[in-house]
């Protein structure tokens, strides 16, 4: 079955026209490739269309905190909560959790960011060469980032801050009257804050993906509408019964990855937290920049098209229609910092974060069809990580020594 890795362009089959599988076709074009894009729904249920737009490279801290366990039972009581999971769906979730509670320790907390960082250091210049050659740049504020406490527990992220900085990731802290100076929205409620300026956030993560897509087709990609019902090492067949022959294949299907990996023989507990948000088109105040508050669990976007409130971890499953009463609950939230807040008229929107146990994606190659490759699992963080997986999957394609170390990214470490 392991077939010889050409050197030469190939045909090359992308799965997922998220914004991991556009990035990997536009590093796969940019280096000589024929390549088409199978989605079943290109305008459809995808992550990368309404997310929070941020490329934030300090965040590489995993979501399996060393103190989570404790916290867990609170949480899971509260079904508007910043983590929840759905009675009826926590025993299929068994592999996952499994997994998260196992990497719930302070040696793989710090090893998994180190593992992130690693990989999150070339973003900005990766989402810089997609930048050059799309015209998209435009699209990228770089106004920095704040992280809004109510209270003294700034002090708790110190170790996160520690890693951060042996990453070269550099932070300042601000007090009530600096921070009031410099977002003047924030109500009493925010007590300090931390700034950092390695963050950036798109203005409209759905105009970068719809504007990366049109670029792929002026450069000859070609797009298919095609649910992918089954693979092998040489075809791909859609549920309507047409074959797509490739020399290679990249899986890059968020949420829905596993389903294809398994039938290659790879196995991952990959899950959906189910994230939501809202758009309030005329918020009545303006913000400078993205803030997360840190303690409340959710983050409002300045963009284009009006503020993005949004967050949530939501562990439901794929099918499971959305609670847009998440949504209302963060805005409730979000009125508190900010007093003057108008949340009439928003847009609520629910998304699949496509998330693996330790938090880290799968970049990997097939372990039994050395010409297929696996891009998926990046989490909150795929917009983020996509350029730079972009790269490295067209470095694995052409055969190439990967710039990173890419052992902690196997599919095969769960
Ligand atoms: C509320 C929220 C806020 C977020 N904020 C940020 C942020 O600020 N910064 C950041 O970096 N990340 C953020 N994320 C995470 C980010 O959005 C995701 O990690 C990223 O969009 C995943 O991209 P993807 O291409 O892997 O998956 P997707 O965008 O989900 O794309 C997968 C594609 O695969 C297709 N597909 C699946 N199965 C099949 C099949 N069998 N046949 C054909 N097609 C198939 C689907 O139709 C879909 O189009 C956020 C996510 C949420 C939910």
């Amino acid at each position: 079955m392991i077939q010889p890795v050409p050197t030469t362009r190939s045909r090359a089959l992308v799965i997922g026209a998220g914004i991991v599988g556009l990035s990997c076709a536009f590093f796969l074009r940019r280096t000589g490739h024929d390549v088409t894009i199978l989605d079943r729904d290109p305008n459809g249920d995808r992550a990368s269309l309404g997310n929070a737009g941020a490329i934030a490279q300090p965040e590489v801290m995993p979501i399996a905190a060393p103190g989570i366990v404790s916290k867990l039972p609170r949480y899971l009581l509260d079904p508007l909560g910043p983590l929840y999971i759905q009675l009826g769906y926590a025993w299929r979730l068994w592999p996952y959790l499994s997994r998260f509670l196992r990497a719930a320790n302070n040696r793989q907390y710090a090893a998994s960011a180190e593992s992130m960082g690693s990989l999150l250091v070339t973003a900005f210049d990766d989402h810089g060469t997609i930048h050059q050659e799309t015209g998209l740049g435009h699209l990228l504020s770089k106004d920095g980032h704040l992280w809004v406490y109510r209270s003294p527990a700034v002090r708790d992220a110190l170790p996160d801050w520690k890693i951060r900085e042996r990453q070269g990731l550099a932070c300042t802290f601000l007090n009530r009257d600096d921070l009031v100076s410099e977002e003047p929205a924030l109500g009493p409620m925010a007590a300090c804050a931390v700034r950092t300026n390695d963050w950036a956030t798109y203005v409209d993560p759905k105009a970068y993906v719809m504007g990366l897509m049109t670029h792929l087709r002026e450069q000859g990609v070609a797009f298919q509408d095609c649910n992918v019902g089954t693979l092998d090492g040489d075809t791909v067949t859609g549920t309507d019964g047409r074959r797509y022959p490739f020399e290679h294949l990249v899986i890059a299907a968020g949420a829905w990855s596993h389903r294809l990996t398994e039938q290659l023989g790879d196995w991952c507990p990959l899950e959906t937290e189910r994230g939501y948000n809202t758009t309030i088109p005329s918020p009545g105040i303006s913000l400078n920049r993205m803030l997360t508050f840190a303690e409340d669990h959710f983050v409002a976007t300045p963009m284009s098209m009006g503020l993005r409130i949004g967050g949530a971890v939501e562990f439901a499953g794929l099918k499971t229609p959305p609670n847009f009463n998440r949504s209302k609950a963060l805005l409730e939230l979000a009125a508190k910092y900010l007093p003057e807040l108008n949340v009439d008229g928003g847009t609520e929107w629910m998304g699949h974060r496509p998330s693996t146990p330790d938090s880290l994606p799968v970049i990997d190659r097939a372990s039994r069809y050395s010409n297929v490759f696996y891009a998926f699992g990046h989490g909150h963080l795929g917009l983020t990580g996509s350029a730079t997986t972009g790269r490295l999957i067209a470095a694995l394609v052409r055969g190439e020594e990967a710039s990173l170390d890419l052992t902690p990214f196997r599919i095969g470490r769960f």
